[in-house]
């Protein structure tokens, strides 16, 4: 009778199997792994280790007695002459030393052996065979046995030759090698078939395989693949070399390509030299390599030594630190980066990764867990090579948990509270509590400060640093807080720069609008867009209280620009700290009125097309045909008893169908809401905005160009003047320029505004002419 002892092994060996072929079938016959290799060997070893406690259990179908698996159908067989092999493995450096010592043993020599050391390609076996120097047959390694013809496709294969070199080609030679798929041509390979939507490839092995498998061969030509020859399995018509090393030198003389990291080793610490040099060089190698393959350089020595199930005595697969491993996603921590982006950060059940103990990994972005769908609970392969960040590159569907929870993007900022907002292309989500974010305060700050924003001399990075380190600031608000004596006490800051910091700080405060706007750091507005605000609105206030709508009629504001102005407004937290900034004296330079132009552009027309840029549902109503009601309905009252009478318009030819349309986009959320918000507040700026027809820019058109020094003002002063009068302000003078500003030793710009007979003024006349223009300047 059967102990539970002895049943207990039988089980597990049948589990494993089971487990392993199907793992097997995946790996080698559909070329899509479901787990990580570091998983599978495992799994075999474990099985290695039953069959050697319980030899009575091993059969010659378990996959430690079998090589690869059997072929797909599709291709003709070839029945492999010379079986294809696997390799023995060593996991670490005794292991190596057991080989070793086997074979010294088993050739019986005292000192040390010559090995061949190889990289251990991470591509596929493939056997070439010549025939009078002629490719004539190529084929895969399939179960050993029986591999598949493929060789149409390992024809297209540029460093397979057709002909081999040389004038005596051996009458028969089959030669072995391994195909991969170089990183480069990988990351290519996978960027087109994602902008294809096709399935993209976990590995360059898997895309190696695929590649290599087509039955349409003009498929296989236009993938990334090499050869590289590793040896020799059989050769008429001449003799053989004595050595493997020799062996590899003939096939390179013969046309093909040998791997060029192969090298001699006499001996122990030359292997393990060798091992550690490449494993340093492995990320840069421009190919996935798993590992080090010593072989036995005599042939004499590899043919005593022979075989065993398997693989042969006189060779060993010395395995690196696997690269991908498996593991569980315990939770994903949302990540806010100095500038506000999210970045999703898998929390992992920790580790070992290409030698390293692993428990966070990245996750990209909320697109790239939806494409790998992945969710918290899953078994996730982590991918980690050299000192890469480690990433998450797919999960085990078959293991995932029923209560797996899906992962979503938080709607409010985990450091700060803000709102989240996404921007259109839906890849980028980012915090819109740029002013007051925890995460993004010192980036915030520096921003602030710059030259191109508020200019505040004396203020930079390393400063902002300690100011925010020793807890003076936290906004930058709090800056017009600061006391000359709180800065004096900081690191190399002395009284005389602490109280130049101040006087800049002093200074800034009256900076033009549009710098202002942009000095806050709102998401998407960069200077040219904060300039059009300022133009637009003409003060600070108007556009704090804007409706999203009429941020859309800002020239070259489009609906996510106007959604993250109007974001970031919304949040009251920025709106404190801006009220911060002007209770602290921070008065922002404008015209103090809107521009006619853009009270111009605030018609119904205009708001019904941005409405619907905005997602007002009203598909199947054209922008033609909303310009029409708007422009004769005029006001959004007269359109809604219009389309509340429902019937068509016989003066505008729009049919009854289409206010229908109109009718429900109206009735959606709270869009007639929003319009009635809008045309109100357009009202609203209209009575402020100069009568129209006033000449307010009157150098629209014309191209300025601005040249030596200035005394008064700086250049960005007087380009700021001229663009506020309509002017363009270009860095080169060409005919078509209008004038030229001419400042102190202004140098070649001057001469060629002479030569091409281009009106110049000097710096007083300019002065005059921006005072005639109501441009004072202070003293
Ligand atoms: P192997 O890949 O470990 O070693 C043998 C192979 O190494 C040869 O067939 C040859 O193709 C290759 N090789 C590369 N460079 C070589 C060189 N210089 N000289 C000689 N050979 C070289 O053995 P295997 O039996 O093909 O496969 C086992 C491997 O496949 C394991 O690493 C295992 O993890 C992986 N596998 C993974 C899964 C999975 O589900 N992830 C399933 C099956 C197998």
């Amino acid at each position: 009778m059967a102990t539970k002892k002895d049943t207990a092994p039988a089980e597990e060996i049948r589990t494993l199997r089971d487990q392993l072929n199907d793992w097997s079938h995946r790996y080698y016959v559909l070329d899509d792994p479901s787990v990580p290799d570091a998983e599978y060997d495992r799994a075999f070893r474990r099985l290695e280790e039953l069959e050697a406690e319980h030899p009575d259990l091993v059969t010659s179908d378990s996959p430690t007695q079998r090589v690869g698996d059997r072929p797909l159908d599709a291709f003709d067989e070839v029945r492999h002459d010379v079986p294809m092999l696997s390799l023995g493995n060593a996991f670490d450096e005794q292991e190596l030393r057991d080989f070793d010592q086997r074979v010294r043993e088993r050739l019986d020599v005292d000192g040390p052996v010559a090995y061949v050391a190889e990289p251990k390609l991470d591509g596929l076996a493939v056997s070439l065979l010549y025939e009078n120097g002629e490719l004539v047959r190529g084929a895969t390694r399939g179960d050993g046995e029986t591999g598949e013809d493929i060789t149409a496709n390992v024809r297209t294969i540029r460093s397979v030759p057709l002909h081999l070199r040389g004038k005596n080609p051996p009458a028969r030679m089959e030669v072995r090698g391994e195909v991969v798929m170089p990183h480069e041509g990988f990351a290519r390979l996978n960027k087109r078939q994602q902008e294809a939507d096709q399935k993209t490839f976990a590995n360059p092995r898997n895309a190696a395989a695929g590649s290599l498998r087509q039955l349409d061969s003009r498929i296989t030509a236009q993938r990334p693949l090499e050869f590289y020859a590793y040896s020799v399995a059989q050769l008429d018509g001449e003799d053989w070399p004595d050595t493997h090393s020799g062996m590899l030198d003939r096939v390179r003389d013969w046309g093909l390509r040998v791997n060029k990291e192969v090298k001699v080793c006499k001996g122990l610490d030359a292997m393990l030299a060798f091992y550690e040099d490449i494993m340093a060089r492995r990320v840069d190698l421009g190919y996935d390599i798993d590992g080090v393959v010593y072989k036995v350089d005599r042939l004499d020595w590899q043919r005593d030594l022979g075989f065993v199930s398997r693989a042969p005595r006189w060779a060993v697969a010395h395995k690196f630190p696997a690269q991908e491993e498996i593991t569980v996603l315990n939770e994903v921590d949302w990540q806010v980066g100095r500038t506000g982006a999210l970045t999703p950060v898998a929390k992992l059940e920790p580790v070992q990764v290409g030698g390293v103990t692993v428990s966070n990994a990245t996750l990209h972005n909320i697109d790239e867990i939806r494409r790998l769908d992945i969710r918290v609970g899953d078994s996730v392969v982590i991918y980690r090579a050299g000192d890469v960040i480690p990433k998450v590159v797919r999960t085990v569907p078959e293991r995932r948990p029923d209560n797996a929870g899906e992962i979503n993007l938080p709607t409010e900022c985990p450091v700060c509270g803000s709102e989240i907002l996404r921007a259109d292309d839906g890849v980028v989500a980012r915090c819109t509590g740029g002013l007051i974010c925890g995460a993004q305060q010192r980036e915030a700050i520096k921003h602030f400060a710059s030259r191109r924003a508020m200019d505040i001399d004396g203020l930079g990075d390393k400063l902002v640093d300690a100011l925010v380190d020793q807890g003076l600031i936290k906004t930058v608000a709090d800056l017009y807080d600061l006391k000359a004596e709180d800065v004096a006490g900081l690191e190399r800051m002395g009284e005389k720069s602490a109280a130049n910091l101040i006087d800049a700080l002093e200074a800034s405060k009256k900076m033009p609008l549009s710098r202002f706007l942009f000095a806050l750091g709102i998401l998407q507005i960069g200077e040219e867009t904060a300039k059009a605000l300022a133009e637009a609105f003409g003060d600070l206030e108007s556009i704090r209280r804007a409706p999203l709508l009429l941020f859309l009629q800002v020239p070259d504001v489009g609906g996510e620009v106007a959604r993250a102005i109007a974001a970031f407004f919304a949040e009251e937290h920025n709106e404190k700290v801006i009220d911060g900034l002007l209770a602290a004296g921070v008065e922002p330079q404008s015209n103090g009125a809107p521009s006619r132009r853009f009270v111009d552009t605030l018609t119904l027309a205009n708001f019904l097309s941005s409405a619907k840029t905005l997602g007002m549902p009203l598909s199947g109503v054209g922008t033609k045909t909303l310009e029409t009601l708007g422009r004769h309905y005029r006001h959004l009252d007269a359109l809604v008893r219009a389309v509340d009478a429902g019937e068509g318009d016989a003066d505008t030819g729009v049919k009854a169908a289409t206010l229908e349309k109109l009718k429900e986009g109206l009735g959606a959320d709270d869009w007639l809401e929003c319009l009635w918000t809008a045309e109100e507040y357009a009202a609203g700026l209209a009575a402020k905005a100069p009568a129209g027809g006033a000449d307010e820019r009157p150098l629209e058109g014309q191209t300025w160009v601005l040249t030596g020094t200035l005394a008064r003002l700086t250049r960005s002063e007087a380009k700021e003047h001229l663009e506020a009068l309509g002017a363009k302000v270009a860095g080169t003078v060409s005919g078509k320029t209008a004038r030229v500003v001419a400042g102190e030793s202004a140098g070649s710009k001057l001469d060629k505004a002479r030569s091409l007979d281009v009106d110049v003024i000097d710096e007083e006349e300019f002065i005059g002419f921006l005072a005639e223009h109501g441009i004072k300047l202070e003293d």
